[in-house]
């Protein structure tokens, strides 16, 4: 593995202040983590739920890595992006057909397939079974490979390698402890809250991390990060009614409040999780301002953790 290139990853991001009307309205200080800016081809929490599983790969000496995704999957995206910058043989399989509408595969997969990742496309029914281990086994025999040549990451990379790397999230920069009120994160599966969490209930004591769900009917998540976090945990909240109609959904007003956004800051946000998760904060300092005002003085951090290849998806213009 090119560990020179590891220590590109290892870089302090950035950590910066972000200034809008509302916010100085409302009297709240907001600082961004800026996982988007780790690197050109390798973004966002993506890279820190990979890590382990990475290194795992090399010291169970497996030669190809397979994971699991959508068309549209920053995970499989950032997964052939590692691969691509540390020579390393990677699998993808695709939900669905391979031909996108208009003929081509996505902008994601075209770039997945430019760093060498090899695309096997799943039908949706056969894809349902991607953490069956009986299933693997014959997709395995069927793609012609050895069980023992390869690593596997579940789909999104949320496994407890996974986990146990978001826990780096917010070292990635110096973040002063006692100096946040709050994080604020988005979640699809949860991992990258988990690790968070964590790491805020070791070393930031006081500071309340909130996750908003992208997808609808997100309760079930509770469970999920209660079990990446053997239920040792308090410090966190999920909120689930900033999902826009669902995964990949969105409404008028977010894709209007991600402009008006974008103009005001120059930063870039995805309309799958980073453009959710600022318009619950938004909407919730708003609120705040309204009622009885409890973030008037708060200290804010936002992880901002990637996905803006996914904005070719949509018409951000
Ligand atoms: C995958 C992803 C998330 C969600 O991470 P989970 O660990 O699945 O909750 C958030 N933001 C972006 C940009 C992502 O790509």
């Amino acid at each position: 593995m090119n560990t020179e290139y590891l220590d590109t990853l290892n870089q302090p991001v950035p950590l910066e202040p972000v200034s809008t009307d509302w916010l100085h309205d409302a009297g709240v200080r907001l600082d961004m983590l800026r996982l988007d800016q780790l690197d050109p081809l390798v973004s966002g929490n993506k890279w820190y739920k990979l890590k382990h599983n990475l290194s795992a790969a090399k010291v169970q000496e497996k030669a190809t890595i397979l994971s699991f995704g959508g068309a549209w999957s920053n995970h499989i995206h950032a997964l052939a992006a590692a691969g691509h910058r540390f020579g390393l043989s990677t699998i993808g399989v695709i939900r669905g057909e391979p031909i996108e509408e208009h003929g081509h595969l996505s902008s994601m997969l075209t770039d997945a397939a430019g760093w060498g990742m090899t695309l096997r496309f799943l039908s949706r029914s056969d894809y349902r079974n991607k953490n069956d281990p009986e299933f693997i086994q014959q997709l395995l025999s069927r793609f012609g490979l050895r069980k023992e040549d390869v690593y596997i990451v579940p789909e999104g990379g949320s496994n407890s390698l996974g986990v146990m790397g978001c826990q780096e999230i917010l070292s990635a920069s110096q973040i002063p402890s006692n100096h946040y009120d709050e994080v604020w994160l988005a979640c699809g599966t949860g991992a990258t809250l988990s690790g968070v969490a964590l790491a805020a209930n070791d070393r930031l004591p006081g500071t309340r991390v909130m996750g908003v769900a992208v997808l609808k009917g997100a309760d079930f998540l509770k469970n999920d990060i209660h079990h990446f976090t053997k239920n040792s945990l308090d410090n966190w909240t999920l909120l689930t009614d900033y999902h826009h109609g669902g995964y990949a959904h969105t409404s008028k007003e977010l894709l209007a409040f991600i402009r008006s956004f974008e103009q005001e800051t120059g930063i870039l946000l995805d309309p799958v999780y980073t453009g959710k998760l600022m318009f619950a904060l938004y909407r919730s300092v708003l609120d705040s301002v309204e009622n009885t005002e409890p973030y008037r003085n708060k200290r804010l951090l936002v992880v901002h953790t990637g996905g803006l290849q996914g904005r070719r998806g949509f018409n951000m213009h």
